[in-house]
């Protein structure tokens, strides 16, 4: 469903994205792990097409995303439906007078009928415990509550792919077991980016590692990365230290402070 082949993003010269290749099929789970700066933003940022590769290719359900794909507006619009990007800190895109508008919002602009509004926005407003707000402005809401309503702000739209920046970054615990449930029953093909390798491992099948290369250094399960200390120091995520115990030298393994 989303394929890229050895794509390259530099920034002002600033090599961010090396080389990416990978293939994600529809209804795999995704998280995509790294260290700050890896480039994991930027690599979202290419599979919503926000941006596109500067070398290599994107292919989403077959199709080739460049700027001219991206210019023809049935695509666009189709596109824009079926892939969805929740950024960092998404609040500050909440802009309606009432939580019910905000809701409503895309699915006004994509022409639907008022019924067919009506019902998805109460549907997800139920689904995310919104109901009793629907009257109130977003900004009144906690910042936990504002999270999940950007997150139904997409989830209107019925997505087919759903990417997440660092979704869990600003909520507390409660709201965090809240997400990471939904997200499991959740049948869209799902990529969630974060730096925490705790919560990797409860969201996702398949973990992916930017390295601090910039390049893909880990493909797999889990489970499977955390006992390859060689590739956990590559990303960036343990710390290596050395002293002597006597006579002998010990080699320890620190995990930095993302758990
Ligand atoms: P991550 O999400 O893993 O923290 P990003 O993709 O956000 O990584 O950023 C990777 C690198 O690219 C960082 O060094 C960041 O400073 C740089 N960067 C990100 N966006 C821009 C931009 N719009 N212009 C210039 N540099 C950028």
């Amino acid at each position: 469903m989303i394929e890229l082949k050895d794509v390259c993003y530099s920034y002002e010269g600033e090599v961010v994205l090396k080389n990416i290749s990978i293939n994600v099929k529809e209804g795999e789970k995704v998280v995509l792990l790294g260290i700050n700066g890896s480039g994991k933003t930027t690599l979202l940022k290419v599979i919503n097409a926000l941006i596109f590769p500067q070398k290599g290719f994107y292919f989403y359900c077959g199709v080739k995303i460049d700027k001219s794909k991206m210019k023809d507006r049935d695509f666009v619009k189709s596109f824009r439906k079926d892939v969805v990007l929740l950024f960092q800190n998404p609040d500050v895109m909440l802009f309606n007078p009432t939580v019910y508008d905000e809701l409503a919002f895309s699915l006004r602009q994509l022409g639907l009928e008022d019924k067919e509004i009506k019902e998805r926005v109460l549907y997800w407003a139920d689904k995310f415990e919104l109901s009793p707000y629907l009257d109130k402005p977003p900004f009144k809401l906690s910042g936990g509550q504002k999270q999940k309503l950007c997150l139904a702000c997409l989830l209107v739209l019925e997505p087919k792919v759903l990417l997440l920046d660092e979704p869990t970054a600003n909520l507390d615990p409660k709201t965090t077991g809240w997400l990471v449930d939904f997200l499991y029953d959740l049948k869209a093909t799902t990529i969630i980016t974060t730096h925490n390798l705790s919560l990797a491992g409860e969201l996702g099948e398949r973990l992916l590692v930017l390295g601090e290369d910039h390049t893909i250094i880990y493909d797999g399960r889990v489970e499977d990365f955390l006992k390859d200390e060689e590739k956990m120091l590559k990303a960036g995520l343990l710390h290596k230290h050395k002293h002597k115990h006597g006579e002998k030298e010990h080699t320890h393994y620190h995990l930095h402070n993302y758990l």
